[in-house]
């Protein structure tokens, strides 16, 4: 068959990114052939509800035709072109405008690249930069949390607080380190509030500024919700308590809203939803619906002005890529944005939240289920072997995995990342929708349970 062919020929030439390269010649690929809404169809005519809008990005469904046309247009009028060197293109210029709109707090600049690792090593670039600029050049060091995902570039894969990101690169650098991350039900003491979690955390920080001394912390990075660590939600308080200790020491704070921007978690970006003030923001992924690579880096204008000041001392600023502000990237970028608006997407996703965050806390009472947790179109349930005493599931059974893949089998597209499943569908969903996701999950739920039995 066609798809044995195409099979065949993956296993032969193609490295595949996360995935595991012993196993995968024994394991017959997805081949994923069109989209539509919702949902996706493979090449042996198979249709699925994506739940996870491929990796988290498809915030538009996989039909939009405003897109394709802007694309199909951009293309024509003007396929390439760079930003180097005071060129400008007028994509590039109405996105940029666009974004520093919609920002969560007052962004004076914002600088492009193409994916959410290139736009967090930025981010480290622009810190570093940043304190040299200032006359701090010792204050280098960024903090960021375990369990963090960033991206995979040599700066955002030690930025990352996952095992696989680190083991076997030789990873993190030197001058990224990692603090706990505010997963209450997983790290929190016996007993404790999620008040007093969220204290404890931002005291273990101040301590560990102390420690590596205040003059050497650039730095703080965070996901508002973490994603790929299992979508945690943090406590309410935890970034107001941690933000105080950031004054206090003149960290600055990055926001990685590389999965949570954009209407996801109930605001147009986390940040607004969780209380983050930033300094520097981190975009991609739903900034083009994932249509096409892009990403931002949103910048204050207290960090504007220091890398502005400095390079007018040397001249280049001298970081950018060939495909910064491309010019087809950012009109469907920018057409992404009118769609969010004119579209009026945020107060749809703030009208099905209550639906879809009801329909996950359904699963809370299931015999296996230790935590649900999520915000917005948002969100994960957590398997356990005995919720009663949080005691997870025997890491080599690989549960998660294996329920995803009932869901898979169930025409359910949902990650496991440990014993967490994930949900996020596109923003696009309808409420029957919702239920439809639901309902497919529940025939995974109750095979999963049968499994075990
Ligand atoms: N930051 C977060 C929060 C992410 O979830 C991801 C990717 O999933 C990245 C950064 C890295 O983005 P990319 O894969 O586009 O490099």
């Amino acid at each position: 068959s066609a798809h044995a062919e195409r099979a065949a020929n993956d296993i032969a030439a193609h490295l595949h990114p996360f995935t595991n390269l012993a196993a995968h010649p024994q394991v017959d690929p997805l081949v994923i052939e069109r989209g539509d809404g919702i949902y996706v169809q493979d090449d042996q005519g198979r249709r699925y509800l994506e739940a996870m809008s491929g990796l988290w990005c498809v915030s538009l469904g996989f039909s939009n035709a405003r897109l394709a046309k802007a694309g199909s247009e951009a293309l024509h009028t003007l396929p390439c072109y760079h930003t180097f060197n005071h060129r400008s293109n007028a994509a590039a210029i109405a996105l940029a405008e666009k974004l520093i709109a919609m920002a969560p707090v007052p962004m004076s600049k914002v600088f492009f690249a193409n994916s959410g690792s290139e736009a967090n090593d930025t981010a480290v670039k622009l810190v570093w930069y940043y304190h040299n600029a200032i006359g701090k050049p010792a204050k280098k060091k960024i903090i960021a949390r375990r369990n963090a995902y960033h991206g995979v570039t040599v700066a955002a894969a030690s930025l990352s607080g996952l095992v696989p990101n680190h083991r076997d690169f030789d990873l993190p650098i030197d001058r990224i380190l990692h603090v706990d991350c505010p997963h209450h039900y997983r790290y929190a003491e016996p007993g404790e509030t999620e008040e007093a979690f969220a204290t404890r955390l931002a005291d273990a920080l101040e301590q560990r500024i102390l420690a590596e001394g205040p003059d050497t912390v650039g730095a703080f990075i965070a996901e508002p919700v973490m994603g790929a660590g299992g979508v945690l939600v943090p406590p309410a308080t935890y970034f107001e308590k941690v933000q105080a200790v950031l004054r206090k020491y003149e960290v600055l704070l990055i926001a990685d809203e590389v999965i949570c921007g954009f209407c996801r978690t109930g605001e147009m970006f986390g940040s607004t939803t969780f209380g983050l003030r930033p300094d520097i923001l981190t975009a991609a992924k739903a900034l083009s619906s994932g249509y096409v690579p892009i990403s931002a880096v949103m910048v204050s204008e207290q960090v504007h002005a220091a890398v502005a000041a400095n390079s007018g001392k040397i001249g280049t600023f001298g970081h950018g890529f060939t495909y910064s502000g491309h010019p087809v990237t950012a009109a469907v970028a920018l057409e992404t944005l009118r769609i969010y608006e004119e579209e009026k997407v945020l107060a749809h996703v703030q009208s099905l939240a209550p639906q879809f965050q009801a329909g996950l806390r359904r699963y809370a009472g299931h015999p296996h289920v230790g935590e649900v947790r999520g915000a917005g179109l948002i969100g994960a349930i957590e398997l356990a072997a005995d919720p009663a005493t949080r005691t997870p599931f025997d890491p080599a059974m690989k549960a998660g995995a294996r329920l995803a893949e009932l869901a898979l089998q169930e025409g359910l597209i949902v990650r496991a990342m440990g014993d967490a499943v994930a949900f996020c569908p596109p923003l696009i969903i309808t409420p029957a929708q919702i239920d439809e996701m639901f309902e497919r999950f529940d025939r995974a739920m109750a095979r999963f349970e049968a499994s075990l039995a």
